[in-house]
């Protein structure tokens, strides 16, 4: 059986296209990744997903509640109400490749990274660790990773380490925050650090304090702030401190709640979050790369350059699309959550879906 489809990369993105192409019914094969390529994922950090209609953990616990009320497990329908269940990238990731596997035989899983992407007649020919595939047409939603501040702290053996470890307890437990349309609501009214130097901190800064009422100061770590003129004008309306000083340490109650920061000289901050800007560590859009894929960001250096998608998520190589938070339109501010994830996915994979019935009716004519 030839395949119509394969879909690189399994995130958000790649599970919203392989679970579209397998229902399309389409000869898929999804390549999900390793764990390596899995750790250095956005998906791997999200914990609570409370941003989108539907998915929230209302929609299933009320009917349960009133089932287990209705036949008179009053104790059970009890423990329901009291309990929160978070809704996270990893849950709704393996419940996807569940929903595959149990009812769409038309798609094949595969645990592995593509190292080489290549153009051949009639396709692409795609390159993992021990075998390859020739396909007509390729999905790449292999991702981004946000740059993390290093911090400068003294560990428990009394040495200054500079790592970016500090913080992941808190990132957990979502007091640092990576998504502004994603978590800001999480910082209503309450004081914020916005930790980073460049034209997004003063921007994000700006529009915590418009939409969210917060107390925010900004934290540069010992950066030059490079922030124009007229958004300096605002913030300091605004009442946003910007504070240069190196962080030399983290006021916190253990690792669980975030309290502010400390400096050799400046008075503490305090905070309840703090809010990452310091741009991408990466793109991974090696494999657009190879086979020479249009990037945008021309300002940026090549790791950290989106790969340019038109309205129906094809690159500027015929056949190749781009979902997710690797891909970039000409016409619209980068988008990166799960729901635009999804949106690109359908587009791209009922484009293919068409083209393919399109080709199915002539033939069936011809
Ligand atoms: C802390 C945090 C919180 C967030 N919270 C929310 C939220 O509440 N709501 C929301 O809408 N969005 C949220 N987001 C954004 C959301 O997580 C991303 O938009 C989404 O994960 C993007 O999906 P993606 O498929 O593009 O990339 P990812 O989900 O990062 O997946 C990339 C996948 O590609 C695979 N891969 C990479 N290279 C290869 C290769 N060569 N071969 C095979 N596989 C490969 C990786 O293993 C991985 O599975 C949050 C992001 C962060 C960082």
């Amino acid at each position: 059986m030839s395949n119509h489809v394969i879909i690189i990369g399994g995130g958000i993105g790649g599970s919203a296209a392989a679970l579209r192409a397998a229902q399309n019914g389409l000869n898929t094969i999804w390549i999900l990744g390793t764990r390596s390529t899995k750790k250095r994922s956005r998906s791997q950090w999200v914990n609570n997903i409370d941003n989108m209609i539907g998915f929230h953990e209302d929609v299933i616990k009320n009917q349960a509640i009133k089932i287990l009320e209705r036949k008179g497990h009053a104790d059970a329908a009890e423990l329901l109400k009291q309990t929160h269940f978070h809704i996270n990238n990893r849950q709704i990731i393996a419940n996807t490749i569940n929903r595959i596997r149990t009812h769409y035989p038309n798609c094949t899983l595969i645990e592995d990274e593509v190292t080489t992407l290549k153009k051949s007649s009639g396709g692409f020919e795609v390159i993992l660790s021990a075998q390859t595939f020739f396909t007509p047409t390729v999905i790449l939603a292999t991702g981004v990773m946000d740059k993390q501040p290093h911090l400068a702290l003294t560990n428990k053996k009394g040495e200054v380490e500079f790592s970016p470890k500090w913080i992941y307890p808190f990132a957990n437990r979502e007091q640092f925050l990576y998504c502004i349309r994603c978590e800001g609501h999480l910082t209503t009214d309450d004081r914020v650090a916005v930790l980073g130097h460049g034209p997004a901190a003063g921007e994000l800064a700006l529009m915590l304090k418009e939409r969210y009422q917060n107390q925010v100061t900004i934290l540069t770590n010992d950066k030059t702030p490079a922030i124009d003129k007229r958004t300096r004008d605002l913030l300091k309306a605004y009442h946003v401190e910007v504070v240069t000083d190196p962080i030399t340490g983290l006021r916190s109650e253990g690792v669980k709640e975030l309290h502010g920061f400390e400096f050799e000289t400046h008075d503490p901050v305090p905070v309840r979050f703090a809010l990452v800007a310091l741009g991408l560590h990466r793109v991974y859009n090696d494999l657009a790369i190879q086979v020479g894929a249009r990037l945008m960001d021309t300002d940026q250096p090549e790791e950290k350059r989106h790969i340019w998608i038109n309205a129906k998520g094809e690159t500027s190589i015929n056949n190749l699309f781009v979902v997710g938070d690797a891909a970039k339109r000409d016409d619209e501010l980068v988008m990166k959550q799960i729901y635009t994830a999804q949106e690109y996915a359908v587009r791209a994979v009922d484009t293919i879906d068409n083209r393919r019935r399109k080709r199915q009716r002539v033939k069936t004519l011809s």
